[in-house]
C-alpha cells in the first residue's frame, strides 16, 4: 500500500526510507544514516559528524527559554550524540533562520551561552550560514574526533549483556510539561533545569568507549524506550527492562506520586533526557561502578538483552511482562 501522509509513516519510517533511498559508495563511509553520528575514516583516525535542528514552536518557545540558555542547549544536543559514541568534540557550524523582527540582543545573548557551551566542552564554531525566516531556527553541525576501534555504535549488544543507564529519566519531560503548564505558578527549578540545560556526557562516553567498556551505546533524546528500541534494532536483539529500576530524581518522585499512572510512562517515553543509554558485558560490572564513582555520575542497571525472538518487554512491581507502551517522541505521530 502506497503511503500517504507523513503521519501514517512516522519519522523514524521517513528515516528509513531515506536511508533505503541513500546509495554508500565511498569506501572511506565507516558509518552512515543509522547511528548518533556519522563516522568516516580521516586516514588513522574517524571524523565524527552530527547535526540536529532546533525550531521555535516546535522544539522550543520564546517564553519559557532565554537566549543564553538557548544557545547552551543548542550546542548540548550535539554535543550529545558525540558522547554517544565516545568521541571527541571539536569544530562546529551553525546555521540561523532568523525573524526581522528578532531583538539584536538576543542574538548576542544567544551566542553567549553558545560560547559558554563551547569553552566548556573546548569546541570551536568554524562557520555557518544565517537566513531570514518566519520563526527562529537553528542548525547545528559539529564535528569530532574519535579512534577506530574507541567508538560506540548502536549494532553492538549482545545477548546476556546489561542495559544500563545514567543519570535519571524523566525530569526532563516533567520539567517541559511543567513549563507549559499555565496553571503553576512556582515551577520548580530543578526540573525546568533538566529541560532548559542538558548536560552532555562526554567524559562518560569517553570513558566507556575507551576501553569498550560498553558494547552498545545511544543518547536518550526521544524516550528510554524508543531509544532502547533503535539500540535492539540495530543489534538485532531482544531486551526486559525491569520498571521499578528505572532511576528517578528526588524532584521527580515529590511531583509525581507513586500511585499516579504517569510516573513510569514520563520516565520512560519522555524525551530530552540527554542522558547515556548503553550495555555491557556483565564482566564490567566492577568497572562501570567505579567509572561511576569517580564520574559522579549515577549508573543504574535497568535491564538485560535478550534473544531477539523474546521480544522488547518491561517486567513490573509484581513480576508481570508488559509490552511496551507507545514509545518515545515521534515528530509527525
Ligand atoms: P538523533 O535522535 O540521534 O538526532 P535521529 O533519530 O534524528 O538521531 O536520526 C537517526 C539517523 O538518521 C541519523 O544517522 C541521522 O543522521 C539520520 N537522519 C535523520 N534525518 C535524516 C534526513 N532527513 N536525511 C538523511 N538522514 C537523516
Ligand atoms: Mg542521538
Amino acid at each position: 500500500m502506497p503511503v500517504k501522509g507523513l503521519r501514517e509513516i512516522g519519522e523514524f519510517g521517513l528515516i528509513s526510507k531515506i536511508r533505503n533511498w541513500t546509495d554508500a559508495s565511498r569506501a572511506d563511509v565507516v558509518q552512515g544514516i543509522g547511528d548518533d553520528v556519522a563516522v568516516v575514516e580521516m586516514g588513522k583516525k574517524v571524523l565524527l559528524i552530527t547535526t540536529d535542528i532546533l525550531i521555535e514552536g516546535i522544539h522550543f518557545e520564546r517564553s519559557w527559554i532565554d537566549p543564553f540558555r538557548l544557545g547552551k542547549k543548542a550546542l548540548a544536543v550535539n554535543l550529545s550524540d558525540i558522547a554517544a559514541m565516545g568521541g571527541i568534540p571539536k569544530y562546529f557550524l551553525i546555521s540561523l533562520g532568523l525573524p526581522k523582527t528578532l531583538p539584536f540582543s538576543f542574538v548576542s545573548l544567544f551566542y553567549r551561552g553558545l560560547k559558554e557551551m563551547a569553552r566548556r566542552f573546548q569546541v570551536d564554531l568554524i562557520g555557518g550560514d544565517t537566513s531570514l525566516a518566519q520563526k527562529i531556527i537553528i542548525n547545528i553541525c559539529l564535528i569530532g574526533e574519535g579512534k577506530r576501534g574507541g567508538l560506540l555504535f548502536r549494532n553492538g549488544a549482545k545477548v546476556g549483556d546489561d542495559l544500563y543507564v545514567s543519570g535519571t529519566l524523566g525530569d526532563s519531560a516533567l520539567g517541559l510539561k511543567i513549563l507549559q503548564d499555565k496553571s503553576i505558578p512556582k515551577k520548580p527549578k530543578g526540573l525546568i533545569d533538566r529541560h532548559l540545560s542538558p548536560t552532555p556526557r562526554i567524559e562518560l562516553g569517553q570513558a566507556l568507549g575507551r576501553k569498550q567498556i560498553a558494547s552498545a551505546m545511544i543518547d536518550v533524546s526521544d524516550g528510554l524506550l524508543s531509544d532502547t528500541k533503535h539500540i535492539l534494532e540495530e543489534s538485532k536483539v531482544g531486551a526486559r527492562i525491569w520498571e521499578d529500576r528505572i532511576p528517578l530524581s528526588g524532584p521527580f518522585r515529590k511531583w509525581v506520586s507513586p500511585s499516579s499512572k504517569d510516573r513510569y510512562r514520563i520516565a520512560l517515553a519522555g524525551g530530552e533526557d540527554y542522558e547515556l543509554l548503553f550495555t555491557a558485558s556483565p564482566k564490567w560490572k566492577a568497572s562501570i561502578l567505579s567509572l561511576s564513582h569517580s564520574l559522579n555520575i549515577a549508573i543504574t542497571r535497568v535491564g538485560e538483552i535478550l534473544p531477539k525472538k523474546e521480544g522488547f518487554h518491561l517486567i513490573g512491581k509484581e513480576g508481570e511482562k508488559i509490552l511496551p507502551p507507545q514509545t518515545g517522541f515521534d515528530h509527525f505521530k
